[in-house]
């Protein structure tokens, strides 16, 4: 390849040579479409001009601002420097005219400039150059910047091709500039719009999150409203049957004092009076119900074993009376919660299981714990009636009894079953059918403490 040297100092050579030039003018291009930034795209620019212009010095300055300039990237003799860190006044002298857009412009007098203004006039007329050539850079047609070429010696006759070098190399510059600018602010673009994306992506994730937990919600209120419906319904209609009876007993009591028959006086009093009691004991459950939600006591930590043992010991009466054995296992876990709504489920329990009872010869009750699948399972179990599984479920909703000849409001398991959910439990029962017994089971989470949803 031909050195700056050799086209300088030969005087064929720059015309033998033209092909030449051509040649590496064509290396040059290929050399900065292989460039990823600005910074290295400047570094290339230097590095391919000293192949074209025979120079000694050459700096590619950019303006920033209206004012002042920066070097972009610099090379002498071959090596390339370090670019100023600061940036230069645009000056009426030098670097005004170095900038001007008026094509290839040769400056022959660099003796005429001072070169004590500031580092970069320092570092261009440094060891009294020959000449200054510089060429503007565009960017989008605007002037932007300007390569600078400074010359040891030139010959008059070279003029020409130089200038028709300088004008082919800076076309080709800038285009790459303007390549690269478009191609660096298209990845600009794209980061922000992939920013953009991620940003929308993670927006409809949040919405979608919001979404799944507003129908979550709204399935807890729709099965809360037909509860509420069920629960109305239900209420009304057994609230009548004592309102109907007493209304009924009322009619006869007129007809009975009527016909001054005591006795009957009598009957009809008691049948209006037991109406009455019906009603009253309906109302403070239905009272104690509606209350669950609420916190009763604080919640703390409490020992299933003194629990259950509690509960038993206030039927302790009735389990003689009948009978009936109870087992309570020693071992059973702590759990956190209300101890008073807890107490509450084992003395309905214990208190079915002794109503349900039966004709049992050897009435038996067992109080029982075991941790399974994360959760605290306890469950009450009697080898009484036992219940048909069709009505394992419905035995929990409101007013639910299978045999209304034994006294009861329906009211005590869908009490129990509503203190259990709000410790954040289930409930559910086994039993094999008619005469087998049935195993009353509920559920606690081991970490009670947290989900309680008071
Ligand atoms: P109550 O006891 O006031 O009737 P509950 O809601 O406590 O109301 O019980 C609903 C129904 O479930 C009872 O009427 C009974 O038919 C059935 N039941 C509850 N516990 C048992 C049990 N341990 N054995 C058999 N049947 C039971």
């Amino acid at each position: 390849m031909i050195s700056p040297d050799e086209l300088s100092n030969q005087d064929e050579t720059l015309g033998e040579g033209t092909f030449l030039v051509l040649g590496i003018l064509h290396e040059a291009v290929s050399s900065f479409s292989r460039q990823h930034s600005l910074e290295d795209l400047w570094v290339s620019v230097c590095r391919n001009a000293r192949w074209i212009v025979p120079c000694h010095r050459m700096a590619v300055l950019l303006s920033s601002g209206a004012r002042e300039c920066s070097i972009a990237s610099r090379i002498e003799a071959g090596q390339m420097l370090d670019r100023f860190a600061t940036s230069f006044d645009i000056d009426e002298d030098l670097t005004s005219r170095l900038l001007a857009n008026k094509g290839v412009q040769w400056i022959t007098d660099p003796e005429a400039f001072s070169a004590e203004q500031d580092a970069l006039h320092q570092w261009l007329l440094k060891d009294q150059p020959a000449a200054l050539i510089s060429v503007p850079l565009k960017l989008e047609q605007k002037p932007v910047g300007a390569m600078v070429f400074v010359l040891k010696s030139y010959k008059d006759s070279d003029q020409p091709l130089l200038n028709a070098l300088i004008i082919g190399y800076s076309l080709y510059v800038s285009m790459a500039y303007n390549l690269l600018n478009a191609m660096t602010e298209l990845q600009a673009a794209r980061q922000q719009q992939d920013l953009l994306l991620a940003e929308i992506e993670a927006q409809n994730a949040e919405l979608e999150v919001r979404n799944a937990d507003i129908q979550s919600k709204n399935v807890v209120l729709e099965n809360q409203n037909a509860e509420l419906e069920r629960f109305t319904y239900t209420v009304s209609h057994d609230l009548k049957a004592p309102l109907v009876t007493i209304s009924g007993f009322l009619g006869l009591l007129q007809k009975d004092i009527d016909a001054q028959d005591k006795a009957a006086i009598k009957g009809d009093l008691k049948q209006i009076g037991s109406a009455t009691a019906k009603m009253a004991q309906l109302l403070s459950e239905l009272l104690e119900l509606s209350r669950i939600g609420r916190l009763m006591n604080t919640p703390e930590n409490i020992d299933l074993t003194d629990l259950a043992r509690g509960a038993a010991d206030g039927v302790a009466i009735q389990l003689e009376e009948r009978g009936i054995e109870i087992n309570i296992a020693d071992d059973m876990p702590t759990v956190f919660g209300d101890p008073g709504r807890l107490n509450e489920v084992f003395q309905n329990l214990i208190d079915n299981a002794i109503k349900f009872m039966g004709q049992q010869r050897w009435p038996k009750i067992e109080i029982g714990a075991q941790l399974d699948d994360g959760e605290i399972r306890c469950f009450v179990r009697d080898n009484g009636i036992g219940i048909q599984s069709n009505y394992h479920q419905r035995i929990f909703d409101l007013f639910d009894r299978l045999d209304l000849k034994v006294d009861g409001t329906g009211i005590g398991l869908a009490l129990v079953k509503r203190i259990i959910e709000v410790h954040g439990g289930r409930i559910w029962v086994e039993s094999e059918g008619e005469g087998c017994g049935s195993i009353f089971w509920f559920s606690l989470p081991v970490d009670a403490g947290q989900s309680l949803a008071w």
